[in-house]
């Protein structure tokens, strides 16, 4: 089956290599990359290939998927060196929490000292 697409999804074009970015990690069905207005020293957001709108969307057959996600995250973090130092993975959904692009993305945020709690 070929995977989910939305041709009016920014991260779908960067998927598709329509829209540059730098990557960071990208595997048959993961792609990280920094993000274009970095909230921390360190800013990547990681990605499924597949187009999947929110968290609201999931479905049971989309657990490897996220769990995938979160495997990319801690390699992501070992290859920028954030393993010890600490980092944050953020998955934003819906308007309280200001989700500004509906294809499932995961900040990872680092590199400095973050207060708690984020709002
Ligand atoms: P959200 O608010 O939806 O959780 O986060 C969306 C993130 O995507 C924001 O941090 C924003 O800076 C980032 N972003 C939006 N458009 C682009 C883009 O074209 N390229 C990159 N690299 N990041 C983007
Ligand atoms: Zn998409």
């Amino acid at each position: 089956a070929s995977k989910r697409f939305e041709e009016s999804c920014i991260f779908c074009k960067i998927v598709a290599g329509q829209i540059p970015s730098k990557q960071v990690y990208s595997d048959d069905d993961v792609l990280a990359f920094h993000d274009v207005n970095p909230a921390a020293p360190v800013h990547v957001l990681i990605i499924p290939k597949e187009h999947i709108p929110t968290i609201n969307d999931l479905q049971a057959s989309d657990a490897e998927i996220m769990g995938k996600l979160m495997l990319a995250a801690r390699k992501v973090a070992s290859q920028l060196g954030l393993a010890e130092s600490g980092y944050r993975l953020i998955l934003n959904c819906g308007p309280d929490a200001l989700q500004s692009v509906f294809h499932i993305h995961m900040h990872l945020v680092g590199g400095q000292k973050m207060g708690w709690p984020p709002f």
